[in-house]
């Protein structure tokens, strides 16, 4: 595998780099943000993804808690009533931050939990327990799952896990078995996700809508549209260059001090993070933006601000700015509003200077250039008329250039 650092990267896929540092950041200091990418084959969306894994850096854990209780606050059924003492007797370990993935395949018992079978036969003692799945073993990092819209379709009990998972920041499970006490714990995971939404069964927000308002963040993933880009992605992949790198010593050791430097950014983010808070004229941006364009997800918003913080963060900038925040607008929206509205906000806040938007916002009193048919027309082409890789592109600019 390709490590981290070495993924080209383009116009197309920017995005979605930026998208995964911010999550891992985010998750680090206990607060899930939700990514999905959508993209066409070949985009390399799982590949960023999955190679993300490498960089993750580590947490503290009780001693051997499969559930990764906190040793500041345990929540597992095991440590949750435990004193200072008592877990500091048990001990402490460090493991990486975990990445777990689902399959669209995936049974019920193995996402959220099931009896553990080796516990009850044990001869010594029997005892019935809870082994607990994937969900709950991730908690404080990330799950990843391949075609989100596969699993959306054929799978309703484990989009309901998921639901609830992602509900609340950080979200809950319930664990039910036959014979046990229902077991319910908060979990803390950031859910990253890929699909391909002109696959069957099609893109998620058709399937599943509320599903897809629980992503934080969607991107499209571009193809890449340079020849340098193209060539380098090939030299990468040459057998010839892989096994050339694979008999050097040195390339696994410069691969790990560069998943160090990732490791200590985001550490260093994740401090800047929890010290970093959204001015209040842009909280009043985002919340007019809301009124304006009746966006009706709340998560939206919350999602616009979250993610423009967290922006700037990883811009080593100690304030947020505006441009932080329309940054994000197609990232947090294009999955929740409809293409016209969407292209209308983006118009809208691209058209003027980003301060002349805020001042314009303030200023206009009344909505009656709004109102005005007319107001429209530069941007006005029939949307409803356009199919979903235009607005797509639309909101991205891609701008193949010439050969
Ligand atoms: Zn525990």
């Amino acid at each position: 595998m390709i490590p981290f650092y070495k993924l080209e990267r383009y116009e197309g896929n920017e995005a979605l780099f930026e998208l995964v540092m911010m999550s891992i950041v985010s998750s680090y200091v206990g607060e899930p943000l939700h990514v999905h990418a959508e993209g066409l084959r070949g985009t390399g969306k799982t590949t960023i993804m999955r190679a993300a894994r490498d960089i993750l850096p580590t947490i503290e854990r009780i001693k051997g808690c499969i559930y990764n209780c906190d040793p500041a606050a345990p929540h597992c059924p095991h440590h949750k009533n435990l004193s200072a003492e008592e877990i500091k007797a048990i001990g402490v370990e460090v493991i990486p931050m975990p990445f777990l993935e689902i399959s669209h395949s995936a049974k019920v018992g193995t996402v959220a939990g099931s009896i553990d079978l080796a516990r009850l036969t044990d001869p010594a003692h029997p005892e019935a327990q809870l082994l607990p799945g994937i969900i709950p073993q991730a908690h404080r990092g990330i799950i990843f799952i391949d075609e989100i819209n596969r699993l959306a379709d054929t799978s309703p009990e484990i989009t309901d896990i998921l639901l609830d998972v992602m509900g609340n920041k950080p979200g809950h499970l319930q664990i039910e078995e036959a014979g046990l006490p229902v077991v319910e714990i908060p979990v803390s995971v950031s859910v990253w996700a890929a699909s391909n939404p002109d696959e069957e069964p099609g893109p998620l927000e058709e399937i599943r809508r509320q599903l897809s308002d629980r992503f934080d963040m969607v991107c499209y993933m571009g193809r890449p549209d340079s020849l340098d880009i193209l060539a380098n992605m090939l030299e990468e992949n040459s057998h010839f260059h892989k096994a050339k790198q694979a008999n050097e010593a040195e390339t696994a050791a410069a691969d790990e001090s560069k998943n160090e430097q990732y490791r200590n950014d985001i550490i260093k983010w994740a401090a800047m993070y929890e010290k970093t808070d959204l001015p209040d004229f842009l909280r009043n941006f985002i919340a007019r933006l809301y009124i304006k364009h009746n966006l009706e997800s709340i998560r939206a918003i919350q999602a616009m601000q979250q993610g423009a913080v967290l922006h700037s963060v990883l811009k080593n900038r100690d304030k947020v700015m505006i441009t932080d925040v329309t940054y994000m607008i197609p990232l947090v929206l294009k999955h929740r509003v409809d293409g016209d509205t969407l292209v209308r906000m983006i118009n809208d806040v691209d058209s003027r200077g980003s301060k002349d938007g805020i001042l314009n916002f303030k200023g206009r009193k009344n909505k009656k250039d709004e109102s005005d048919p007319e107001y429209f027309q530069q941007v006005a082409r029939p949307l409803k008329d356009m199919h979903r890789g235009e607005l797509v592109h639309t909101e991205k600019t891609l701008t193949p250039s010439d050969f």
